[in-house]
Formats: C-alpha cells, sequence, structure tokens
C-alpha cells in the first residue's frame, strides 16, 4: 500500500502517520519515506491487509491511498517514482544518462585484458568487463583464469581508472571479489534463480548486476532482484535474450521486457546485445535497438583480438566500438529528450 501525501504536509503531520502505522501492526523498518517532488510517498512494504485504507484516507494530509497487490511492489514506480542512480569508484551514475559497459567475455592474460581495456577506454566505455569464473558447459573449453584474473581486472582498473565488473558463480568466493575491490558483481543468466548467491548478494553493500536468466518470466525475474534489493539496494538489472527455436540464434534479445520494466520499475536496466544474438554483425543494431527500448545501457563483449579469443568470439567485436559508442549516445539523447 502507498499513502500518497498533500505537498502541504509537514514533518509533525507524517511523523503521526507513521505511529499510527506502527500502531496498526506495520513494523518501522517496513514503512519507507520517498520524498519527491511536490507529493511525498509513505510506501508500506508486506503484509498491508490489516489496514483501514479508508481510516488513512480520512487523515487531512493525505492525498490519496493506493493498494498495491504488486509482489515487487518495492521495485514499482508507483511506490518509488524517481528511478534509482548507482554510483561507482569513478563517480559514473548508472541510471543516469547512457552507461556503456564492455570488455572482453573472458580475462586470458593481463596483455589481452589491457589491450581491450585501452580500446573500450578511449571509445568511450565507462565500465570495463571480464569475466574470471567461467564455468562453462563444455568442461573440456576454457574455464577463466580464476582469482588471476581477478588480479588482472583489479591491475588495470588501478592503471586506467576503470570501474570493473565480473561475474560470481559461488558464494564463496565473494571475500576474494571484495578484497580486489570489485565495482559490480554480476549474477548471471544461470544463476538468475540460485537463491543461496542472490540472499549473499543481499547482505553486501556493493552494485550487483542481474541478468535475467533466459527461461526465467519476467515477474520471477524481478522477484529475484527484490530478493537482492531487500538487503542491497543498488541493484541493475540485464536482459540477455533467452533460447528460441531457431537455431541460427544463440539467444533472441527480450525487447519487451526492456520497455516494460523501464516503464513500471525504478532500478536500471542494461541490455546486452552479445549474449542476445551470438552474432558479432547483430550487436550494433540490438544495442540500437535496446536503447531505443529505454534501457539505461549496453554490456558489448569487445576483444582486441576477436578470431583468437578463448571464450565468445563470434560475438565480439573490436575497433568497431569507437564509431558505436557516439552514435548510442546520439541516440539516448533523442529517446530521452
Ligand atoms: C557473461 O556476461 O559473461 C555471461 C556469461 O553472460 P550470461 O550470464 O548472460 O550467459
Ligand atoms: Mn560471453
Amino acid at each position: 500500500m502507498i499513502i500518497q501525501l498533500k505537498p502541504t504536509t509537514n514533518k509533525r503531520e507524517l511523523e503521526r502517520i507513521i505511529d499510527r502505522l506502527v500502531k496498526d501492526g506495520i513494523q518501522r523498518e517496513n514503512i519507507d519515506i520517498i520524498k519527491g517532488d511536490p507529493y511525498t510517498v509513505v510506501g508500506i512494504k508486506g503484509d498491508t491487509r490489516k489496514l483501514s485504507e479508508d481510516h488513512y484516507k480520512t487523515l487531512n494530509s493525505v492525498y490519496q491511498v493506493i493498494r498495491i497487490s504488486n509482489p515487487c511492489k518495492e521495485l514499482t514506480r508507483q511506490f518509488h517514482p524517481r528511478s534509482t542512480i548507482i554510483e561507482l569508484s569513478n563517480k559514473h551514475r548508472i541510471g543516469e544518462g547512457l552507461s556503456v559497459i564492455a570488455g572482453p567475455c573472458a580475462v586470458e592474460s593481463y596483455e589481452q585484458l589491457f589491450t581491450t581495456a585501452k580500446i573500450v577506454k578511449n571509445a568511450g566505455a565507462n565500465i570495463l568487463r571480464g569475466g574470471a569464473y567461467k564455468p562453462r558447459t563444455s568442461p573440456d573449453t576454457f574455464q577463466g583464469l580464476g582469482e588471476e584474473g581477478l588480479k588482472y581486472l583489479s591491475r588495470v582498473k588501478q592503471e586506467l581508472g576503470m570501474p570493473i565488473i565480473t561475474e560470481i558463480t559461488d558464494p564463496r568466493d565473494l571475500e576474494l571479489f571484495l578484497d580486489y575491490d570489485v565495482d559490480i558483481i554480476q549474477v548471471g543468466a544461470r544463476n538468475c534463480q540460485n537463491f543461496r548467491l542472490l540472499d549473499e548478494m543481499a547482505k553486501i553493500d556493493r552494485p550487483v548486476m542481474l541478468k535475467r536468466g533466459g527461461e526465467v518470466p519476467v515477474n520471477e525475474y524481478l522477484l529475484a532482484a527484490l530478493r537482492i534489493y531487500r538487503g542491497n539496494q543498488k541493484v541493475i538489472l540485464c536482459e540477455r535474450g533467452g533460447k528460441t527455436s531457431d537455431p541460427k540464434h544463440r539467444n533472441v534479445l527480450n525487447l519487451n521486457n526492456v520497455a516494460y520494466i523501464k516503464k513500471n520499475y525504478h532500478l536500471p536496466i542494461i541490455v546486452d546485445p552479445s549474449h542476445g544474438s551470438g552474432i558479432r554483425e547483430s550487436v550494433a543494431p540490438l544495442s540500437y535497438a535496446g536503447i531505443a527500448s529505454g534501457a539505461d545501457g549496453v554490456m558489448i563483449e569487445v576483444h582486441c583480438n576477436p578470431e583468437e579469443a578463448l571464450c565468445d568470439g563470434e560475438q565480439s567485436i573490436d575497433g568497431e566500438i569507437h564509431e558505436l559508442i557516439p552514435k548510442l549516445h546520439e541516440l539516448y539523447e533523442l529517446v530521452r529528450s
């Protein structure tokens, strides 16, 4: 339930409403005050069935009372009208302006990471990506450098002043991720409903990017995000598509989800056109489509030598990122104006 207050409401009246809610059995931690202009909103989480809507409607300072039956109500724009903005170590703010995350699928060596990072930095990317832990379907393929990969990421972060994002696959590695000062911890599509891992993400004070699992419906995806958000509000969503019966495409990017989420929910959302297509030539057009659908940014796989990549070379671009980023900025301005 949300109680929208009249613009004239003063502090004392607000406190009276909170006291009343507490008397009616609502715990203080389940009451969120979201100050807006001109309306301040009192958001009540959890079970609100015992509250009398009529009683609150009659209070002088109340403009309207709205019951929200959406189980993810804390993530809705009704509950929290302003977009969530997440600030990183270099002061880049995700959710305010366009964010470009770019880098290799996997960290393969220090040289490969540094060379690729320089390409993406010069092209205007804000955040460097690179997988250190890559448990992939076939055990015979490259599985990532593990801690050595984290070491290279943190070294390149220092050298180039770029925040880093990398994927966690096991809660036992969390300490290491924090020790190497990973700026955004990625939870990949395969772990979207790994609730033990999500619960660990809820305990930290570090941005987490949760990718939608290919077969996970949007309502279940949002519930997974809510699980982290309840403890750690620095949650970034990421749409990377899901399987299709057509073997030509690795995945099909679900732009319906991007448009729907952007309109109705306040968390930032990134699109991943690389995993969303699996095809290098599709990366630019799907990036445009993602931004046009309302995404706050893109995550693009870039490799200094895609033909030699140990992982996902077929969907990695190289120097082309230089022409792509300025066009994405132009498109973003057009769509958001
Ligand atoms: C990745 O971004 O490195 C990755 C493995 O993607 P996904 O979880 O979307 O498959
Ligand atoms: Mn990849």
